[in-house]
């Protein structure tokens, strides 16, 4: 199984990332629990760069953190799902449709086809949209750490509407929860949708 958590920076991502994961191997589960970009020795270099370098080209962004995408599937993804392991993922192939082609602007439909190549076809089970507005997200996360959060709020409000464009497109693979709400709740919600489709 091959679970991806995405949003917009604050979204709490990393915390339900936590919480899925724990009540995962409390039943018994090998889970693997990773992230993009920065999942493997490499994409950390990438992560670096792109993230905390100087002036990055919107396509050469883009190609970059797909270069983090291709090598973390080879690399990390594949070999668990082949093992018989979850995988959850914090950001995947959404946070790239909706970062470089909604919020810069390449347009959503090339930034799609680009992942598709780069990741071989390989999509997540299920995706979970933490949904988070521009100015609950910029209160979340504080101080600014890296050159994607400091961007302005209508970038972030793209962004947000190029995930909420993905979650309408395929509502079978996708689970869109409210980032507002209490952090055991929106466990409770991932868990029941998981069991569902495990029943299922
Ligand atoms: O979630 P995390 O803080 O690790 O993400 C790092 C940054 O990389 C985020 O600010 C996000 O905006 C950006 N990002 C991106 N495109 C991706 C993946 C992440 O712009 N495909
Ligand atoms: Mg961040």
């Amino acid at each position: 199984w091959f679970i991806c958590f995405e949003g917009g920076d604050g979204a709490g991502k990393t915390t339900q990332v936590r919480l899925l994961t724990e009540a995962l191997e409390r039943r018994g589960l090998q889970v693997l629990v990773t992230r993009e970009p920065g999942g493997t020795p490499l994409g950390a270099q990438i992560r670096n760069l792109v993230l905390h370098g100087d002036h990055v080209a919107p396509r050469a962004e883009a190609l970059l953190f797909a270069a983090d995408k291709a090598h973390h599937v080879a690399e990390l993804i594949r070999p668990a799902l082949d093992e018989g392991r979850v995988v959850i993922t914090d950001r995947y192939t959404d946070s790239s449709i909706a970062y470089q082609g909604a919020g810069r602007d390449l347009g959503a439909d090339e930034i799609r086809r680009l992942q598709q190549w780069a990741v071989g076809g390989l999509f997540p089970d299920l995706t979970i949209i933490l949904d988070v507005t521009p100015e609950v997200g910029r209160a979340r996360r504080g101080d600014v750490h890296d050159r994607l959060e400091s961007e302005a709020d209508d970038f972030h409000a793209a962004v947000r509407q190029g995930f909420l464009d993905l979650a309408a497109r395929d509502p079978e693979r996708y689970l869109v929860v409210d980032a507002g709400l209490p952090p055991e709740q929106i466990a409770a919600r991932v868990l029941g949708r998981l069991d569902a489709l495990w029943v299922g």
